[in-house]
This record gives C-alpha cells, sequence and structure tokens, in this order.
C-alpha cells in the first residue's frame, strides 16, 4: 500500500512511525509512507496556506489552491483521497478493514478552521473523523488511521500478533488477556486459563468477551443484535 499525507506539519509523523510495527511494515516494503507539506504547493509569494473565511467567523480557513496543487501532484489513478474531519464518518475497525485493501491512498490533513469545502466537494473521496471531538489538526487522526490500516495489511503481523482475535475484529471487545507470573501481588489469573483444557479456555475467551462487552459496550451488542 502507497500513502501519501498532506500535511503543514510533517515533522509531526517522525517519531510515531520510526519504531515498532509500522516502521518495520515499511522497512519490509509492505507499505511506504510519504510527507508532503502543503506549504510548498501554495503559489502565493509569502507561502500563505490560509485565509480569513467568507461571511465571517472565528479563526482562518486553508486555501483550496495549495490543497489542490498538492493533490494533484500525488493522485494516480487508483488513489483514495481521504479528509480527516470531525464533520466525516466516524472511523471503526470496519472502515480499517475496508481501507486495507486499497493501493494508494492519499490522506489530507486541515488545520486552523479546516479547509475550503470546494476541495472537500471535487477532490475528495472520502471525509473520515476518528470520533465526536475537535482536535487541533488532522496529523493525530492521520496517525491513527495510517496505523490501524497498516497493521492489517498482510505480512505486516506475525501470527502471534495476529489481529483475528482483537477488540472490534468480529464485533465483540477482545476477552481479558494474563501473563506471568501465576499470582501477582496475591492475585491469581482465572484457574481455567492453566488449566491446559483448550476447549474450556475458548469458552472462557467467548464468554469473558462477551461479558466485558456487555458491561462497558452494550451498544455493540445492540448493534450485533439488529444485524442478526
Ligand atoms: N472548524 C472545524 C469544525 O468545527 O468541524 C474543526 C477544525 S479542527 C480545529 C482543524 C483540523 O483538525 C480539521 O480540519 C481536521 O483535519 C482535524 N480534526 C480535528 N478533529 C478531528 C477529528 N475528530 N477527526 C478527524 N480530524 C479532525
Amino acid at each position: 500500500m502507497k500513502i501519501d499525507v498532506l500535511t503543514l506539519f510533517p515533522e509531526m509523523f517522525s517519531g510515531i512511525f520510526s519504531c515498532s510495527i509500522i516502521k518495520r511494515a515499511v522497512d519490509d516494503n509492505i507499505m511506504s509512507i510519504d510527507y508532503h507539506n502543503i506549504r510548498d504547493f501554495s503559489l502565493d509569494k509569502h507561502k500563505r496556506v490560509d485565509d480569513y473565511p467568507f461571511g465571517g467567523g472565528q479563526g482562518m480557513v486553508m486555501k483550496p489552491q495549495p490543497i489542490f496543487r498538492a493533490i494533484e501532484s500525488v493522485k494516480s489513478d487508483n488513489a483514495k483521497v481521504i479528509y480527516m474531519s470531525p464533520k466525516g464518518r466516524v472511523f471503526n475497525q470496519a472502515i480499517a478493514n475496508e481501507l486495507s485493501k486499497e493501493e494508494h491512498i492519499v490522506i489530507l490533513c486541515g488545520h486552523y478552521e479546516g479547509i475550503d469545502h470546494r476541495i472537500i466537494d471535487n477532490y475528495v473521496d472520502d471525509v473520515i473523523s476518528i470520533g465526536d471531538y475537535v482536535l487541533t489538526g488532522g496529523e493525530i487522526p492521520a496517525m491513527v488511521l495510517i496505523d490501524s490500516v497498516g497493521r492489517l495489511l498482510p505480512g505486516v503481523l506475525s501470527s502471534e500478533e495476529s489481529f483475528i482475535e482483537e477488540s472490534h475484529y468480529e464485533g465483540l471487545l477482545e476477552h481479558p488477556q494474563y501473563t506471568r507470573p501465576r499470582i501477582f501481588n496475591g492475585i491469581e489469573v482465572p484457574e481455567v486459563l492453566i488449566s491446559g483444557n483448550h476447549k474450556k479456555i475458548e469458552e472462557w475467551k467467548k464468554t469473558e468477551a462477551l461479558k466485558l462487552t456487555m458491561k462497558v459496550r452494550p451498544d455493540i451488542i445492540k448493534k450485533l443484535k439488529l444485524k442478526e
């Protein structure tokens, strides 16, 4: 998968993907991530990228010209252009799965009060929010999207790290996890997990996943029931 990120702050990405699983995926050529500074595409002699909103209002709006040029410079025939925005559809595991099938994703990060709407209406394929709250810029949302999509690409996770049993993959939250020591501060791990009885362990995992989901995310159970 090829990912191009259009941002006013490419430096924000330097730490996050220079370690761990996504770095490994890039090193193994499973995915590529390139960052492009939208300011470099401004034809304004002062390299301005924002201006006052028409009709008045708070803050500044990102101008269409530099964004349009930035998109044009990276876009391929099969590219999907995604704008990160609190006004988009709310990101979840199903959308991450859907995006993991794409060959080329262009992620547009807004700043200030957002971007000129003509870009969204004419040059963007999808608008995605990472939740119902407002962040300063689209960079953290872009990181969330890249990380969650990247780990789904074939070959990125080893079988031990597999996402199949993880929260949200099949709808439910994942069952509780334990590791050594068996007794920590006098607290024991559930007996069944050290029983060696694989059938019972599988049953326990399913029940605990269901119990946890019912307790903290009853909305997920409701949605699953509606799908049935
Ligand atoms: N004025 C906008 C509004 O009320 O919808 C918010 C602009 S926000 C301060 C600046 C930029 O941060 C947005 O253009 C978007 O790219 C990004 N952003 C903020 N919150 C986000 C969220 N929940 N999901 C995705 N992107 C977000």
